[in-house]
């Protein structure tokens, strides 16, 4: 899960880290009455969408006058942001935060990240601040430093320092820098994140250590015991299709072709994405209905993929093992009548009751084409996409 950039900067202050005075608004006017109250000569207006990159998509803009305010909110509110993150559909802006201005003197970058590899949290930082770290990674791969942390000892003095110095934080900075590297550590560990990403960290010219920007990401796995996290989750930011599924406790992820494919058992779904490229198909999604199906959720399963308006044909592949093939069978005739289904539909069942499977398909007199087992429904439905 992720959140915006001015409630991930709430918890940093939260732990003590100096960001600048902000606020988050709804509307041009409001975006004027806040910068009238952080009452500065400049301030930032700034888009918030679960994507970096902002500043170069037109997302974050300084204005030296409430007039500057207005017309910067005016553009940025409503607007589509495109930037590297977000693909080329880019997103609508729906809030932004208005913030006092700094003075920057220099820009760092701090990253936190679960290294799989390690299987530990890694410590990233680098003295190219503000830019797109990926590049730095590529081109300047020395510029980034990293510390492996040690879960139990966490981030250690000595190397918050060591990293910190490596990065040229001067020294009348450094015991700031110090307890920022241990703060962000903290929040890490404490709300289970999966990213605490600074970029930039800036020096001001009263050498003060400001973060500028913040991104958290969170691991989903760990929300339950973060219900203050989960208050912040901004459903117009999610995919409404996967938030749709995951209501129904259906794991379905989108993808870019045109064959819909309905399977129980994630292991199965992926067999079956696979001998679909094999016939020369391309699967429209990954869709799991689990071992539990109900008629229901078969019927809100069939919903989603029918959302994608590049859909040709579907592809039903079931196990019957605790789930019996009867019951998926009829699950799939109650969803055909209710969908009104309106692309050729394969149906391969096998295991537990499948003639009986068999049996109601072909009674229900619906336009199904059975299918004898999985090279048989892949090169059917890749034929049937394709016409
Ligand atoms: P991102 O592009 O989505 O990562 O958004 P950021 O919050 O990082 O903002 C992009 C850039 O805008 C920063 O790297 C800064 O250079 C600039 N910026 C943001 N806030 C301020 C500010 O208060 N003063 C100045 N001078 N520049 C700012
Ligand atoms: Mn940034």
């Amino acid at each position: 899960m992720k959140i915006h950039e001015y409630q991930a900067k709430e918890i940093f202050r939260e732990y003590g880290i100096a960001t600048p005075k902000g606020i988050a608004c709804f509307s041009v006017d409001e975006a004027v009455n806040a910068a009238r109250q952080l009452g500065d000569q400049l301030c930032v207006v700034k888009a918030q969408i679960y994507a970096g990159g902002r500043g170069k998509g037109g997302g974050v803009k300084v204005a030296h006058s409430l007039e500057e305010v207005r017309q910067h909110a005016n553009a940025i509110l409503n607007m589509r942001l495109v930037t590297h993150q977000t693909g080329p559909e880019g997103r609508i802006v729906r809030r932004l935060l208005v913030e006092q201005g700094v003075q920057i003197e220099k820009e760092y970058y701090i990253g936190l990240v679960v290294d799989r590899r390690q299987q530990r949290v890694c410590l990233m930082a680098s003295s190219e601040g503000g830019m797109d770290i990926e590049k730095v990674a590529v081109e300047t791969p020395e510029k980034i430093h990293k510390v492996v942390i040690d879960p139990v000892a966490g981030l250690r003095e000595h190397e918050a320092y060591d990293v910190a110095q490596k990065i040229g934080i001067p020294s009348d900075a450094m015991q700031q820098a110090y307890e920022l590297l241990r703060a962000l550590y903290q929040i890490f560990d404490e709300k289970d994140a999966s990213l605490v990403e600074v970029n930039p960290l800036v020096l001001t010219g009263d050498k003060r250590l400001i973060a500028l920007d913040a991104k958290m990401n969170f691991d989903d796995n760990a929300l339950f015991r973060h219900p203050e996290i989960v208050e912040l989750r901004d459903l117009d930011e999610e995919d409404p299709i996967e938030t749709e599924a995951s209501k129904h406790e259906l794991s379905y992820i989108p993808l870019d072709g045109n064959i819909g494919c309905l399977v129980n058992g994630a292991g199965l779904a992926m067999a079956t994405m696979d001998i679909i490229k094999l016939y020369g198909g391309n699967p429209a999604n990954f869709l799991d209905v689990g071992g539990g199906a109900t008629a229901e959720k078969v019927t809100e399963a069939f919903k989603l993929m029918l959302r994608n308006s590049k859909l040709q044909a579907i592809l039903v592949n079931i196990f019957g093992g605790i789930m019996k093939c009867d019951v998926i069978a009829q699950g799939v005739v109650d969803a055909a009548r209710i969908v009104e289904l309106s692309v050729p539909l394969i149906v391969r069942l096998e295991g537990t009751n499948m003639e009986l499977g068999k049996k109601i398909l072909k009674e229900s007199h619906l336009a199904i084409i059975s299918a004898n087992d999985m090279a048989d429904a892949a090169e059917k439905v890749v034929a049937a996409a394709n016409t």
